[in-house]
């Protein structure tokens, strides 16, 4: 029997091994199930994979197999569908399958650690107990307060040792003390699943909600796709909440991924608030031993409700009832970097697979998602009203070649904006460029300040007296003078710092306060001025990309969107959509309250038929035209695309790569299969990189799959200069 293994390493393949020496047998079958962790020799190293399967057979002599070093699982570390999951994902993506199998496990894990979630249990031994009944001992009053502790209670796990009520928790450094004196002892004992139970609430649901409800619940224990479509402020949350409690009901699990940006501690506190217990938070920032702590919960069963960002698609769950994935529009849930898969596709496969609902919850659904509506494989739950006295917020463009301006503020704004803070209302300023000013210009003979490094100016952030460069991260001091001729330098447009120093002069009175990158950069300096804006002393909020996902601000009465012109003729086909979306989502924020809101957005082409449209007919007006240039172009949701990129510090030998490639490409195509470029990116150098690519347009996914599977070995095979990295991206967000 050959073991076939998955090692995280970036070669497309798995690794045929021997079994362990020693494994008898008998013991054979229940231990080698796919997905058990192999610790095998590689090289000069050991590493631990996941087996794939087994054969009778290795295109490997017999003689050259290396004996696997030992099994680590009883059983295997992803339920079935997960394990299918990871398999087609990395199938579907093309990436090499050691590391999507990686991909879906915590560092520790990866590293060998058990996967079964157990609890340190400390009870005193003989000598501790003994000691207990020696007066003369000159113990630390803690240390001797934790012995009678123990004595009296029996074992307990370091959480009740911590968390012990009346006279105060013990500290680790007692527990350490008694262990090294051999007076307490810590044994390993299973972890219970978690009890369960939804606190009631004081909530009444809508008309609206209350079938919304009733839909998703009615087809738990079956596939089905909802897109649960609700405007912002319409309650969708809630909807969540008792969706989440119907599926938990009858036992079982419950995924719910968001936004990276959205895993505020204020939303899963909501939820805890509403869950007694049984929810844990995953996501790749959480700190090593939290993470495997909550993945082991979830593999174990323990954790009902597991929250999590992108990766947490992956995560196993033997019992799973419901997925529910919000803002499903949200850029984040597809990788950037290395294995680009799409989480939010990725979850409707897995719902499927598990036999389970899933529900897309967004203000502002993807195009591909609507479509997916027309087609009829999604259903379509409205939430068109907002809860409460809130009523949509009243929407106008402003034009800026009529308008005077003052660092960007028109003057229709400038005057809104006086008279919403005179009328006790809070102010959301909108600007999605953080920095001062995006270049600093020299009048006299035209210098720019670039960076040494990309094809990219770089932007002023005057607070921190640097040049930053926004695409690859090099800073640089600030010239005082030009130095091609010595004159002095301007810095040119708006950035959200020196927005912020503009509505500063002007609104002398009013507190600020600004939320982008830049601010948000300290542990905890988000929360704090969230928290500003909720309890009312910052009247005006200056922001980016940031503030417009999930936060409530009910005083907000007055949204101003600086800039609606950044997305309008990008080159990207997806760029009017985010703009849509962005412009949608912002303008949510507005009037959440009793307040009736305003949204004023500057352009100077007020005329264009995406703006008017979204004005007139709302995000959903704004889709069905957008919808139409899709399929008059080709583009997805109409089309299929993949992307290879490729990047390497010289342009010469990265484009003779890029064409081979393209010539192996055309020669293996049928007419279904459209293979275009080399083209540059957009920022063609960055970081000292030359990037380009090729784009592969299909009309269908088969043709694409069957292409990409003939082509990339080839591409695989072909001559690579020096230093040349490329990747494959199936379904990119952009196309550069
Ligand atoms: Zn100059
Ligand atoms: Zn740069």
């Amino acid at each position: 029997m050959i073991l076939q293994i998955a090692l995280n390493t970036p070669l497309r393949r798995v690794f045929d091994y021997l079994p362990p020496a020693g494994l008898g047998d008998t013991t054979a079958p229940a231990r080698l199930e796919p997905g058990v962790r192999v610790r095998v020799p590689f090289g000069r190293r050991h590493l631990v994979g996941i087996l794939i399967g087994t054969s009778a057979s290795s295109a490997v002599a017999l003689a050259k197999l290396k004996p696997a070093l030992e099994i680590l699982d009883e059983r295997p570390v992803f339920d079935p569908v997960t394990f299918d999951l990871l398999c087609w994902a990395a199938e579907y993506y093309h990436h090499p399958i050691g590391e999507v199998m990686a991909a879906a496990l915590p560092p520790s894990l990866r590293a060998g650690q058990p996967a079964d979630m157990t609890l340190e249990s400390w009870s005193l031994t003989g000598a501790g107990r003994q000691e207990l009944k020696n007066p003369g001992s000159r113990r630390a009053p803690q240390q001797r307060a934790l012995l009678a502790w123990l004595a009296q209670q029996g074992p307990k796990t370091v959480e009740e040792i911590a968390g012990r009520r009346g006279g105060g928790p013990f500290k680790s450094v007692h527990l350490k003390s008694l262990l090294e004196r051999g007076w307490a002892v810590a044994t390993s004992v299973p972890a219970q699943p978690a009890l369960f139970e939804l606190r009631p609430s004081d909530v009444t649901l809508t008309d609206a909600q209350t079938q919304v409800v009733a839909a998703i619940t009615a087809s738990l224990g079956r596939f089905a796709a909802h897109l649960l479509y609700g405007v912002t402020g319409s309650g969708k949350t809630e909807v969540y909440l008792q969706v989440i409690a119907a599926a938990l009901a009858g036992g079982g699990q419950v995924l719910v991924l968001v936004p990276e940006i959205a895993l505020t501690p204020q939303l899963v506190e909501r939820f805890r608030q509403r869950f007694s217990a049984g929810v844990v938070v995953m996501h790749s920032a959480l700190a090593g031993t939290l993470r495997r702590d909550a993945w082991r919960a979830a593999h174990g069963g323990q954790a009902r409700i597991i929250i999590g960002t992108r990766s947490a698609v992956f995560t196993s769950l033997p019992s799973l009832n419901l997925i529910v994935v919000d803002e499903e529009h949200d850029a984040s849930y597809k990788q950037h970097e290395g294995f680009h898969y799409s989480a939010r596709d990725l979850a409707v496969w897995r719902a499927q697979r598990a036999q389970v609902p899933v529900v897309l919850g967004s203000a502002t659904p993807s195009l591909e998602t609507l479509e997916n509506v027309v087609q009829g494989r999604y259903s379509r739950l409205l939430l068109p009203q907002r809860v409460g006295m809130a009523r949509a917020p009243r929407m106008t463009l402003i034009d800026l070649r009529k308008h005077a301006t003052d660092q960007g503020l028109s003057q229709p704004a400038m005057q809104a904006i006086g008279q919403h803070l005179e009328a006790g209302g809070q102010v959301i300023v909108f600007l999605n460029r953080r920095g001062y000013a995006p270049s600093l210009f020299c009048n006299a003979c035209g210098w720019i300040a670039l960076c040494a490094h990309c094809d990219a100016r770089m932007t002023l952030h005057r607070r921190a007296a640097q040049l930053r460069c926004h695409h690859c991260g090099a800073h640089a001091k600030v010239p005082v003078i030009c130095g091609n001729c010595g004159q002095a330098l301007y810095p040119v447009g708006q950035g959200t710092e020196r927005v912020e120093e503009t509505l500063a002069r002007l609104f002398p009175n009013a507190s600020l306060a600004r939320l982008d990158r830049d601010t948000a950069a300290a542990h905890g300096a988000m929360q704090a001025v969230l928290e500003r804006v909720h309890r009312g002393e910052a009247r005006i909020l200056v922001g980016t990309q940031m503030l417009t996902k999930g936060h409530h601000f009910p005083d907000v009465s007055l949204v101003v969107i600086l800039d609606a012109d950044q997305g309008l003729f990008a080159s990207d086909f997806r760029a009017t959509e985010r703009l849509a979306q962005t412009i949608t989502q912002v303008a949510g924020r507005a009037g959440r309250a009793a307040r009736p809101g305003e949204v004023m957005i500057q352009t100077s082409f007020p005329e264009h038929p995406l703006l008017t449209r979204l004005i007139s007919g709302g995000y959903e007006g704004f889709a069905a035209i957008a919808l139409e240039e899709r399929r008059a172009a080709h583009w997805p949701p109409y089309s299929r695309l993949a992307l290879l990129r490729a990047e390497a510090r010289e342009n010469a030998g990265l484009d003779g790569f890029l064409r081979a490639a393209a010539a192996r490409g055309r020669a293996v195509a049928d007419g279904a299969v459209a293979v275009l470029g080399p083209a540059a990116a957009l920022i063609a150098r960055r970081a000292d990189h030359f990037r380009a690519h090729l784009l592969i347009e299909t009309a269908a996914r088969a043709p694409l799959q069957r292409f990409l599977k003939q082509w990339l070995p080839l591409v695989e095979s072909l001559p690579r200069p020096v230093g040349l990295r490329w990747s494959i991206d199936v379904d990119p967000l952009e196309v550069d």
